[in-house]
């Protein structure tokens, strides 16, 4: 039989369901997904692999009119993400406008590759609402197979991937087969602080927090991790570390728990709070971090 691979790349409004998503779809909680918008910052790639086929899925961050660096750099990884797909999973839900994203659906009705438009969150709706809604993206997008699903509830995802199997191209794998993402361990380590911090924090602290591993450290028994997290204002600092440090001690140990999960290991995690003055609007300090 021959060997099938490529690119299947998730795309959508921001908090549809496409960290959610490609997790259920991995089988691995490589994306971390939050009530929040804008959670997900980078392309992130998760690999399903196959005796004959190995799927490279890439979750993106959702689809936003930039306002400042940061977001423009994370609209890059989207433009790129709809480039390079042999298959793009366009995802909606029950919740959001049809009407929302008029130009992005028009590339999506121009697009050379199969396009499954998945209609996400099923488990909140019932059929008579879910059929107007699968006749109103019939109608918007002619060409796209529909399919719902509820990626929290693992509803229907058997039918995502028997059709991305059957789409696929006849191609060798392009990692080895026994790989599950593109990015290093301490990428998942800083994610999982990330995530915390849209748990714990309002309005925008979630928004001006950036995290970076300063120590990655395995040794047979325990994985040792600092972490510094930067802040682009002053106040902002006092606020992650909270009265008498209790907010950072809560996320460090929300932080540390999911660590060990993730890692399968024994985890030591050391935080700190850096002020670097309006890190998102600096494109060489962006660089750094990996936004392109
Ligand atoms: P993203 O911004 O598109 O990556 O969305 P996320 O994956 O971060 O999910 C946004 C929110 O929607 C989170 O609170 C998820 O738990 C929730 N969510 C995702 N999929 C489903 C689903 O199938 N059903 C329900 N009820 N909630 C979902
Ligand atoms: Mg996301």
């Amino acid at each position: 039989m021959e060997h099938k691979s490529g690119f299947v790349n998730i795309i959508g409004n921001p908090n549809v369901g496409k960290s959610t998503l490609m997790n259920s779809l991995v089988g691995e909680k490589l994306s971390i997904t939050t009530p929040k918008a804008q959670t997900t910052r980078h392309r992130i790639m998760g690999i399903v692999n196959g005796e004959n086929f190995q799927i490279v899925y890439s979750d993106t961050p959702g689809i936003i009119k930039p306002g400042y660096k940061l977001q423009e750099t994370m609209m890059n990884f989207v433009r790129t993400a709809i480039t390079d797909a042999d298959i793009i999973l366009y995802v909606t839900d029950v919740i959001e406008n049809i009407e929302k994203n008029t130009a992005y659906i028009q590339k999506l009705n121009q697009s050379k590759v199969p396009v499954l438009l998945l209609i996400n969150k099923i488990d909140l709706t019932n059929q008579p609402s879910l059929e107007l809604f699968v006749q109103k993206w019939h109608n918007l997008v002619p060409l796209a197979e529909i399919i719902p699903v509820s990626a929290l509830k693992n509803f229907n995802l058997n039918s995502i991937l028997k059709r991305i199997t059957e789409l696929l191209p006849v191609s060798p794998p392009f990692f080895s087969k026994d790989e599950l993402t593109d990015k290093p361990e301490r990428f998942f380590a800083a994610e999982i602080i990330r995530e915390k911090i849209f748990f714990n924090y309002q309005k925008e602290i979630p928004y001006s927090v950036e995290v970076q591993i300063e120590e990655f450290i395995n040794t047979p028994d325990l994985l040792r991790i600092n972490a510094v997290i930067l802040v682009s204002r002053d106040s902002q600092k006092s606020i992650l570390i909270g009265k008498k440090g209790i907010a950072l001690k809560k996320t460090g140990t929300q932080a540390r728990i999911d660590m060990e999960k993730f890692f399968n290991k024994k985890v030591f995690l050391e935080t700190f709070v850096k002020v670097s003055k309006d890190w998102r609007d600096k494109g060489s300090v962006l660089k750094g971090f990996g936004y392109q």
